[in-house]
């Protein structure tokens, strides 16, 4: 999932004790199945041998040799050859070193801090520098910042003031690119990312209460390398459609996550998203078995490079394998993790008959705790379909653990509360749909 503010903007309206009536156990038709199959998925895909399924030792494509094999063993249909759909991307990389030490105390990456997604390499070591906030409001201030030679010195600023540059007049952001490197002092937690550019100089974000005040000194060692052409790849498999092959009903899931920020950190992006390529797999093995084949057609997406700007999904609408008019609905499925405080239905309010059906079922079934409607957002794979005006859901699961692109979205933090619930969710949903 893309960072956005109204992730972190959870409201607690249920206690723990819901989930534990729904996380237990799930049937898949002919048989019941616990949840242990679905998390041995997302351990497999968190774990360090995926390397954080980025870009960095080639994360991303032990992944989908991993996901290739399960499609393989279902007995999925192909359109490509061996499921994969190629595209190449522009991603910046940190597969080397990655130290900070400040006045000789080094700090832990991934926890104490971590690199800008765009931040450039060095090795270096230089006199802590301030940028002055009174730069913002008083002029005599900005010209003597500016008039300040900013060369060998490692430059602090404030997330605020980091965020209020960009009203300042261009000469401040070109001053602040000669700092032999730029650090942000974050509030609360380190939020990583991807970019496909580079800047020249290293740029980290450091947690403030990790940052001595009276810092002087400050040495950083950082090998980020910018891959103008990295190949990476969707996984497109499908069941047939028992009455009407030619008509197609989607389950999307992105399986890359942000890769490793050097050599001894990684991100495992357990909620963000093995637990949604789990669910899907998991829907796939419904799907595949004779007795559950669906009327219309259903095409398992597995998407690649959603972290670096929904690249994957945005190749897919631009190169599809069937006329997307026949798409008739898509459900993408990104953090199936938790669940406690039920689940999002992004483009709930757009679309708001196939919305209430989601909400008679589930009112219906209790699947999960409550199902919330929200508009359009561009956080997820769901959107390059939304904006061809294909039907498409996006379904995530709120409430139990805070991790969230850093080093903490881990297996064992996620309670799977919701995701039997949205399993059943989604298949009476789909065949509601074939039903029209
Ligand atoms: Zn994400």
């Amino acid at each position: 999932m893309q960072p956005s503010t109204s992730l972190l903007t959870f409201t607690r309206r249920w206690g723990l004790g819901v989930g534990a009536l729904y996380g237990a156990t799930f049937s898949t038709g002919a048989q019941s199945q616990d949840l242990g199959r679905a998390r041995a998925t997302i351990t497999t895909l968190a774990a360090p041998a995926m390397h954080g399924r980025g870009y960095v030792t080639k994360g991303e494509h032990r992944a989908a040799h991993y996901i290739r094999q399960r499609f393989r063993q279902l007995g999925l249909r192909s359109f490509t050859p061996h499921y994969t759909q190629s595209f190449p991307i522009a991603i910046n990389t940190f597969p080397g070193r990655c130290a900070l030490a400040v006045d000789g105390k080094p700090l832990v990456p991934g926890t104490d801090f971590i690199l800008e997604p765009h931040s450039g390499p060095g090795h270096l070591s230089g006199p802590v520098t301030w940028l002055d906030t009174l730069v913002f409001t008083d002029e005599p201030d900005g010209q003597r910042f500016l008039d300040r030679s900013l060369q060998g010195q490692v430059l602090v600023l404030r997330h605020r003031d980091a965020e209020r540059i960009r009203t300042l007049p261009d000469a401040f952001a070109q001053h602040i690119a000669q700092a032999a490197a730029v650090v942000t002092l974050v509030p609360d937690k380190l939020t990583a990312s991807l970019a496909s550019q580079q800047v020249t100089q290293p740029r980290l974000q450091v947690l403030a209460s990790r940052w001595p005040a009276r810092a002087a000194q400050a040495s950083l060692q950082v090998d980020a390398r910018l891959v103008p052409n990295y190949l990476t790849q969707n996984l497109i498999g499908y069941v047939p459609g028992r009455i009407q092959p030619d008509s197609f009903l989607v389950v999307s899931a992105h399986y890359d996550h942000l890769g490793r920020m050097g050599k001894n950190t990684y991100f495992p992006g357990a909620n963000d998203n093995a637990s949604g390529t789990a669910l899907l797999l998991e829907l796939a093995d419904y799907y595949a078995r004779p007795e559950n084949q669906p009327a219309y057609s259903v095409v398992f997406m597995a998407f690649g490079a959603e972290e670096a700007g929904l690249l994957g999904s945005n190749y897919y609408v631009q190169h599809p394998l069937f006329p997307l008019e026949r798409l008739r609905f898509l459900v993408n499925l990104d953090l199936e993790g938790t669940g406690e405080e039920g689940i999002t239905v992004v483009n709930g309010r757009l679309l708001e008959k196939p919305f209430r059906v989601l909400e008679q079922l589930n009112s219906q079934h209790r699947y999960v705790a409550s199902i919330a409607a929200r508009g359009r957002a561009a956080n997820s794979d769901h959107y390059p379909f939304s904006e061809r005006n294909v039907p498409a859901f996006f379904l995530y699961t709120r409430g139990g653990s805070k991790a969230y692109h850093d080093v903490n979205d881990q297996p064992q933090q996620l309670s799977l509360t919701a995701f039997a619930g949205v399993f059943h969710l989604v298949i009476d949903f789909f065949a509601a749909v074939a039903h029209q």
